[in-house]
């Protein structure tokens, strides 16, 4: 896999995503295993925790949008959300702060130049 710097809800939202598909997965599984009562059932049992879970994955991304700070996004103009002090762009992956003293360091040392900083507040 690369490392591509992504949105933080984008990637709790693919987890959840996948979740579920694991979870249908191993519930097909557990029909394979029908003539095995005890099989059938730890599988389908597994099946439902994942789907379970994906679901309280959802419930969190929910309750984590509701923190989430809504931007234009300087690189493609699009409305994003951002969570916590670094994130990225939901569309282009470009990486956005709130936070001035992480700005150099984490990203780009321009940054830090007082002229951006002028440009930046007040948003
Ligand atoms: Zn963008």
């Amino acid at each position: 896999m690369a490392l591509k710097y992504s949105s933080k809800i984008n990637k709790i939202r693919s987890f959840a995503f996948w979740l579920i598909f694991l979870g249908i997965g191993v519930m097909y599984i557990g029909l394979l295993f029908k003539d095995v009562m005890w099989a059938m059932a730890t599988f389908m049992i597994l099946g439902m925790v994942f789907v379970g879970l994906s679901t309280v994955v959802y419930f969190w991304i929910g309750m984590l949008s509701t923190k989430t700070v809504q931007i234009i996004c300087p690189s493609c103009e699009k409305p994003t959300k951002m969570l916590g002090r670094v994130d990225a762009c939901m569309h282009c992956d470009q990486p956005l702060t709130m936070d001035k003293s992480l700005e150099g360091k984490d990203f780009d040392e321009r940054y830090n130049k007082k002229r951006y900083q002028k440009e930046t507040q007040g948003q």
